[in-house]
């Protein structure tokens, strides 16, 4: 069997993690769901290593472990080494399939995103689009979990950023899917594509923007070189970044809004690619203190250890009622908190996560906060 190449700072890290005692584990959503030692951070990256080595085979379990991580990067957070087990563990994913080892739900995922270009659905999708313009030249590339479970917001966005921005929105579709498409971070976490060659295969074309903006935290960590995952530098793509940037960058230049929010009945969770993929924790207070009169309520983790809800679209494919419960998990931390009955979260794919684990009244996404805010439901 080929061994990977996989570079001496991934070496590293699975070394470290081999003869580690484990010091990050209870950080992990999939451990903790699935209450299984294989599935720990030290599990998963002790076995690349010795399946890497050759001490032990890689077979269809041994594969299968490499798939665990939803890439939250907790355990990063109370690392000694700080070590990036996502980085190594999509290294690890991608040699698995390459080596014949594809996890029998990730097939269908594969035949969802090739049929629709969306992993979450492939029905018509009800979205205003009257606030795009075709000729405009700053885009608006929403989450996919946004088209598929919120499309009622996008218009909002669109509305949002002319504001902002004073200029034509252009909403990014593909030639192939009506629907905006997703950019392939599913396939990346299930190791059937790496970043590149989904660029190269499935993005729509973008040269012709100044700038893309996304609430997608994945597609947004892909193109910051500090992610777990960057894309390979391409000078004809424009800048693509999360709206929270634009959104801390540019609220200022607003009018205040009219009715700022009262939270004070409501907690935040901070998505972990928001919160650890992309640095985002600043620009998300930002936000806040733009558009509510006091700060939600803070979870007991918050910021750089702020948990995952497990909701990642290739985590929730491959182990829904783990996913499920690491999703219940982060929202029963509202029974800690006597002051909060709904919670906040960053990321729309972490909301929807959630919501279906518990109740959708009770999660909302902080988009759709700053959109009623600044009454962009409105048009
Ligand atoms: S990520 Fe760090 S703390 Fe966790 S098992 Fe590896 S070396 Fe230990
Ligand atoms: S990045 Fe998150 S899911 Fe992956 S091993 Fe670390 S804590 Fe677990």
């Amino acid at each position: 069997m080929t061994r990977p190449d996989i570079g001496s700072d991934i070496k590293r890290m699975t070394a470290y993690c081999t003869y580690c005692p484990k010091m990050c584990r209870f950080s992990c959503p999939a451990a903790a769901a699935e209450g299984r030692e294989t599935v720990t951070p030290w599990g998963m990256m002790r076995l690349f290593e010795f399946a890497r080595d050759g001490s032990v085979a890689l077979d269809d379990d041994v594969a299968d472990a490499f798939f665990h991580c939803t890439g939250c990067r907790r355990c990063q957070s109370f690392c000694a080494h700080d070590n990036d087990v996502p980085r190594a563990l999509w290294k690890a994913r991608q040699w698995a399939v390459e080596s014949g080892f594809l996890p029998e739900p990730y097939v269908e995922l594969y035949e969802r995103f090739e049929k629709s270009g969306n992993p979450y659905g492939d029905g018509p999708v009800e979205l205003d689009a009257s606030p795009f313009d075709a000729e405009g030249t700053i885009g608006y590339w929403p989450d996919c979990s946004t088209v598929e479970h919120r499309p009622q917001i996008i218009g909002p966005i669109g509305r949002l950023m002319s504001q902002m921005t004073g200029q034509k929105i252009r909403l990014i579709r593909s030639a192939d899917f009506d629907r905006p498409p997703c950019c392939g971070f599913p396939l990346s976490g299930a190791g059937i594509e790496d970043g590149d060659s989904c660029r190269d295969e499935y993005w729509p074309i973008l040269d012709d923007l100044d700038a893309v903006w996304t609430d997608c935290p994945a597609l947004a960590a892909w193109n910051r070189p500090d992610s777990s995952w960057p894309l390979t530098e391409d000078d004809t793509q424009p800048s693509i970044d999360h709206l929270f940037v634009l959104l801390a960058d540019q609220l200022g230049n607003l009018p205040a809004p009219a009715a700022p929010l009262q939270v004070d009945d409501t907690m935040l969770h901070q998505s972990c690619y928001v919160a650890r993929q992309l640095d985002g924790l600043d620009d998300v207070d930002t936000i806040l203190s733009y558009i509510c009169v006091s700060p939600p309520q803070k979870m007991a983790y918050q910021g750089d250890e702020s948990p995952c809800c497990g909701g990642r679209c290739h985590y929730r494919v491959l182990e829904p009622d783990a996913s499920d419960e690491a999703a219940r998990r982060v929202v029963e931390t509202l029974d800690r908190n006597e002051e909060a009955q709904k919670v906040v979260t960053t990321s729309s794919m972490c909301g929807h996560a959630m919501g279906e684990a518990v109740d959708h009244e009770v999660v909302t996404s902080l988009l759709e906060m700053v959109c009623r805010a600044y009454d962009c439901f409105e048009s």
